[in-house]
């Protein structure tokens, strides 16, 4: 079924929907919102476990990785309340700074978009329509998606990454563009769990700790927070964060733990010391569970090479000082990633030089891009949401002046060619 569009929205997610509401605002007067999926924004419910983080108090480039230069976007778009208030819905700020729906329900900011689209009259939705082909035309673009044919003056790819593809995001988007002839810097999950030997025995735990990633001995990033340890690695808010720092392919990985970071070594081993005197005659195993969770402390002491449940007098000055040390610089080597099925966003995707400064493809005139698609991606707390919401907002604001300089120029053209004749 052939139809015309002024502007065509591929991915209809965080970004998309933001594009198409912000297209509307912004004059143009008919949008398609294409979704491969059988509802828009399937994402958006399952984001922030149900809460939907969906911004951050402290936004700025720091927080961002990648080839795209994020800076114009977020300084155009610090602060997304007017836009969803805009909308009719709310926020509050958490005492981290992570921003959330007021009602603290995720499906509340699919809805905002959701009916700010429909109420703007200008957008039409197409589900189940996965789009196949962009082609070029001489009025702007022709693009297949599903049954249908869709004809329009310019169009902004949406697509998403790779990340949790049963949500929709399936990597097409980045064949889409390879297809017009734009590069794409390779796709790698980030926000995800690190594999890392040597955790087994500690499936379960989750400790409080200061984690450290060394990459070919140099330190890239420093967190802090809960990990949790898994049967084959390491995982949590602060291992997602080191993840997203950790380059693709990375052989020479590792994460150091700091299980006691309000703690300097010398409290450590004073702490070790003192426990040493008032747990006398113990076994070592359950010397020092009044410290480490005991899982913790088995590992720890087989690492230090004391034996667990041995009864010797206690553990020597140097047994303490190597498990006060250990404490301290808790190593494991980084193996892998999880794979894109448990990561919440996709590292690499359309290069930043592809890309102007409204978010244009500098290659083909007309075509914009939004949200995950683009080789830029943020650590956990709102980042990602907020660029795929400001990017989206930024490309249908420029879509629509350029729709409207294009529709100028060729009333211009029409009245010249009019007065010709005459
Ligand atoms: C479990 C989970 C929790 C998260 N929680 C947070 C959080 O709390 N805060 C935060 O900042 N970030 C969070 N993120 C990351 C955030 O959700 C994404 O970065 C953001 O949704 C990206 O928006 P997007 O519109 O670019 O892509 P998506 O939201 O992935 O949307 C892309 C859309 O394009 C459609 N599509 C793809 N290919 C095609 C095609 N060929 N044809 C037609 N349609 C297509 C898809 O169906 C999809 O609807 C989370 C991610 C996950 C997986």
């Amino acid at each position: 079924m052939k139809k015309r569009f002024d502007l065509a929205v591929i991915g209809g997610g965080a970004a998309g929907l933001a594009c198409a509401v912000s297209a509307a605002e912004s004059g143009c007067k008919s949008i398609a919102v294409i979704d491969r999926m059988n509802r828009i924004g399937k994402k958006l419910p399952v984001t922030g476990n149900g809460r939907c983080n969906l911004s951050s108090r402290n936004i700025s480039e720091d927080f961002y990785h990648g080839s795209f230069n994020v800076k114009p976007v977020l300084e155009e778009y610090p602060d997304l309340r007017p836009f969803f208030e805009g909308l009719g819905m709310y926020t509050f700020c958490d005492s981290a700074g992570r921003i959330y729906p007021l009602s603290n329900t995720a499906s509340s900011v699919l809805d905002a978009l959701r009916l700010g689209a429909e109420k703007s009259g200008r957008v039409g939705i197409f589900t189940e329509a996965r789009c196949t082909s962009i082609a070029e035309s001489e009025n702007g673009f022709i693009i297949k998606a599903g049954e249908h044919e869709i004809h329009c003056g310019a169009a902004v790819l949406a697509c998403g990454g790779c990340a949790a593809a049963v949500h929709g995001s399936d990597g097409s988007g980045f064949s889409l563009a390879e297809g017009l002839g734009i590069s794409v810097s390779k796709p790698y999950p980030a926000l995800c769990s690190l594999l890392a030997d040597g955790t087994k025995t500690l499936e379960g735990v989750r400790s409080k700790c200061g984690a450290s990633l060394f990459v070919d001995g140099q330190l890239e990033k420093r967190e802090r927070g809960e990990v949790q340890f898994t049967k084959s690695g390491l995982s949590g808010i602060c291992i997602f964060n080191l993840s997203a720092a950790l380059p693709d392919g990375e052989k020479n990985a590792v994460v150091s733990l700091d299980l006691l970071p309000d703690h300097t070594l010398h409290d450590v081993y004073e702490m070790l010391l003192s426990v040493r005197r008032n747990r006398s005659g113990n076994l070592p195993e359950e010397m020092f569970s009044g410290i480490f969770n005991r899982k913790i402390a088995l590992f720890l002491l087989k690492k230090a090479g004391i034996s667990p449940s041995v009864r010797t007098d206690a553990p020597d000055y140097t047994d303490l000082k190597r498990l006060a040390a250990l404490t301290k610089d808790l190593k494991f080597k980084i193996t892998g990633r999880a794979d894109f099925s448990g990561a919440q966003v996709t590292a690499g995707g359309i290069a930043g030089s592809e890309i102007d400064e409204s978010l244009m493809s500098r290659k083909i005139k007309g075509l914009f891009f939004a949200g995950e698609i683009i080789d830029v991606w943020g650590d956990c707390g709102g980042y990602n949401l907020h660029f795929a919401f400001a990017s989206g907002i930024k490309a249908g604001k420029a879509a629509a002046k350029l729709l409207s300089e294009k529709e100028k120029s060729h009333d211009k053209n029409q009245r010249n060619h009019h007065a010709d004749k005459l």
